[in-house]
C-alpha cells in the first residue's frame, strides 16, 4: 500500500494534465538504490545470509535507510540462526506492527516513513522477552557506536487545504499558484445547488455555485493565516457585487471555511480591515462539494502565457 502511495505521488509530480498539478516534491527520504527499494517500498525480502548485519555484533544502533530514524540497539540484537538480523527489542514508538498481507504473519514498518522492516515473531523461546523482530539488513544503516547518528527526515506535515472565491478563477488561480507552501490548485466550482456544473450553466448565474479554487498546502511551509492575508490582498474585497469587470453572483468574494478554527481565522481578519476603515463585502459559507472545472479552465494563464486582468497584488498587511 505505501508502495503504491509512492507510486501515485511520483505519477502527481509526473503528470500535468491531471488538473491539481503538483508544483513540486514534498518528500526527501534518502535515496535507495533498487535492491533497497525492493525491500523497503515493495515489501520484498532479501536472501538469508545474505545481508550485512546478520552477523553484526557491534555495538551501536540500527536506523531506518530511508529515513535515519534509530530503530534498534545492537543490545537487543540475538543470534537466531534464521538468517537475518534478530531482535528482541525496538526503539520505544520506533516500529509499528501490521497484519501481513498473507494473513498469518505480522509485518513491521518504521513508524516514520513506513518503510519495510520485516516480520515480528512472538513466542519462539529465543530470549526472555519472547520476541523476534526478523530485519531485513538492506532496510537499516548500522551505526557504531562512537558515531553520531544523522537527524531524521520527516515527512512533511499532512497537506490541507483551502477554498477561496474572488471573483474570476483564473486570476485567483494564477497568484495562489505563486506562493511557496502552495503544493497543488485546481479550479471549479462550489456553493450551488446543481450536480457536477457546467461553467456555462455556473454563468446563467442560477446555479448558486461561485467560481472557486482549491488549494492544498503544506502547513509546514505556509499557514492558513497567510493564505486568508494573501486572498484579501489578491483581489478587491469591497466589491460586493463581482469582481472587477465581472459581475454576478458567481464572482462574489467568499471563504469557504473547512472547519471552526479556520473559520475564526477568517473572521479574525475581515475584523482587521474593518477596524483599518475598509469595507468588507466577502461573506463566509461552510465547504460544500468542489466540483472542478473543465479542463480548458485549469491554470489558465500558466498555459496561455498571460497574466491576469482581473486581480492584481496589494499589501495590506504586515509582512511577518
Ligand atoms: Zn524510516
Amino acid at each position: 500500500m505505501f508502495a503504491n502511495y509512492i507510486k501515485i505521488f511520483l505519477l502527481l509530480i509526473a503528470c500535468n494534465a491531471c488538473g491539481q498539478t503538483k508544483k513540486e516534491a514534498v518528500m526527501k527520504y534518502n535515496e535507495l538504490t533498487d535492491k533497497e527499494a525492493y525491500v523497503i517500498l515493495n515489501k520484498g525480502t532479501e536472501a538469508p545470509y545474505s545481508g550485512e548485519y546478520t552477523n553484526n555484533k557491534a555495538a551501536g544502533t540500527y536506523v531506518c535507510k530511508q529515513c535515519n530514524a534509530p530503530l534498534y540497539r545492537a543490545t537487543d540484537k540475538f543470534e537466531s540462526g534464521c538468517g537475518w538480523p534478530s531482535f528482541d527489542d525496538e526503539i520505544e514508538g520506533a516500529v509499528i506492527r501490521v497484519p501481513d498481507a498473507d494473513g498469518m504473519r505480522t509485518e513491521i514498518i518504521c513508524a516514520n516513513c513506513k518503510g519495510h522492516l520485516g516480520h515480528v515473531f512472538l513466542n519462539e523461546g529465543f530470549t526472555a522477552k519472547q520476541t523476534r523482530h526478523c530485519v531485513n539488513s538492506i532496510s537499516m544503516t548500522f551505526i557504531p557506536e562512537n558515531e553520531p547518528l544523522k537527524p531524521i527526515i520527516k515527512m512533511n506535515e499532512e497537506l490541507k487545504k483551502a477554498y477561496f472565491a474572488s471573483g474570476c478563477f483564473w486570476g485567483t488561480e494564477y497568484y495562489f499558484r505563486k506562493l511557496k507552501g502552495v503544493v497543488a490548485t485546481a479550479v471549479g466550482y462550489m456553493g450551488g445547488d446543481v450536480e457536477n456544473p457546467t461553467y456555462e450553466q455556473v454563468c446563467t448565474k442560477k446555479t448558486g455555485h461561485l467560481e472557486t479554487i482549491e488549494i492544498e498546502y503544506n502547513p509546514a511551509i505556509i499557514s492558513y493565516d497567510e493564505l486568508v492575508k494573501y486572498f484579501f490582498e489578491t483581489h478587491d474585497f469591497s466589491q460586493e457585487d463581482g469582481q472587477g469587470p465581472d459581475i454576478g453572483p458567481q464572482y462574489k468574494s467568499v471563504i469557504f471555511y473547512a472547519d471552526a478554527a479556520q473559520k475564526e481565522i477568517d473572521e479574525k481578519y475581515i475584523a482587521e480591515l474593518k477596524e483599518m476603515g475598509y469595507h468588507v463585502a466577502t461573506t463566509l459559507q461552510p465547504v460544500a462539494h468542489f466540483w472542478k472545472a473543465e479542463d480548458y479552465h485549469q491554470q489558465y494563464y500558466e498555459h496561455k502565457g498571460t497574466t491576469p486582468y482581473c486581480h492584481i497584488y496589494k499589501q495590506i498587511f504586515d509582512k511577518k
